[in-house]
């Protein structure tokens, strides 16, 4: 993956290019990929330079993070990608539309309950652990179940999220992600970053979660966060 050059439009405008041309090239249709903007360590003026460059998606991995940063955007869909914490579901719930790492039940039930409180129906994905060095996750063969939970449960599950392995077969661990997409059922699969999108999309990814290859690398103290 090449360092980012350009301008963040410049970059978002190559980027879209480039992900058409991906998933045409796995005989699919321009614009069936999306792109997420992954904001975390960049300044709301990243976040409305890709918004204004046409991306309609951000994510954030942290809420304290997304708070000050997403608050008052132009319209678009913002998407949790970060760990839930069941003690901050309801904080999550108020300020994002979709919840793409619901990798375990209890989240699932704490965001649940709030989504009802609230009366709203909530987008989430089942986040499949696909990677030896990935804490989080849910087995891939435990997804369906867990989905049906939490479909149970009144929540809208959309799909699965996978954060890929750094290294070793990420062929085989995509097409795990895949399997347990097609056996979740919905529309999103979240999968691919700066540096596998391509391959992510050659295995049916929706939607690619782009932070580097929009805005550069982040400050190092964020990037140890990451
Ligand atoms: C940071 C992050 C990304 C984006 O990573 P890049 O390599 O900068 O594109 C995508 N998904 C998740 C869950 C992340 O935490």
């Amino acid at each position: 993956m090449p360092l980012a050059t350009g301008t963040v439009a410049e970059r978002v405008a190559t980027l879209r290019e480039r992900v058409d041309e991906a998933a045409l090239a796995a005989g699919r249709a321009r614009g069936s990929v999306s792109i997420l903007a992954v904001t975390k360590a960049q300044p709301r003026d990243g976040v409305l330079a890709a918004l204004d460059a046409g991306l309609h998606d951000v994510g954030e991995n942290y809420l304290q993070e997304a708070r000050a940063k997403y608050d008052g955007l132009p319209p678009c869909t913002k998407h949790f990608i970060g760990h839930v914490q069941t003690n901050k579901a309801k904080a999550i719930v108020a300020s994002f539309d979709m919840v793409q790492s619901v990798d375990r039940l209890d989240a699932g039930l704490a965001l649940a309950k709030v989504a009802r409180n609230a009366e709203r129906r909530l987008r989430v994905l089942v986040q499949v652990n696909i990677s030896p060095t990935e804490r989080f996750g849910v087995p891939p063969p435990e997804a369906p179940q867990l989905a049906a939970r939490l479909r149970d449960e009144g929540l809208e599950v959309d799909g699965v999220m996978a954060i890929g392995p750094l290294a070793g077969d990420v062929d085989a661990a995509f097409a795990t992600a895949r399997e347990a997409f097609e056996r979740v059922g919905g529309t999103t699969l979240s999968l691919g970053m700066s540096d596998d999108w391509e391959r992510a999309v050659r295995h049916g990814s929706t939607m690619v979660r782009l932070g580097t290859a929009i805005f550069g690398p982040r400050p190092a103290k964020e990037r140890s966060l990451a």
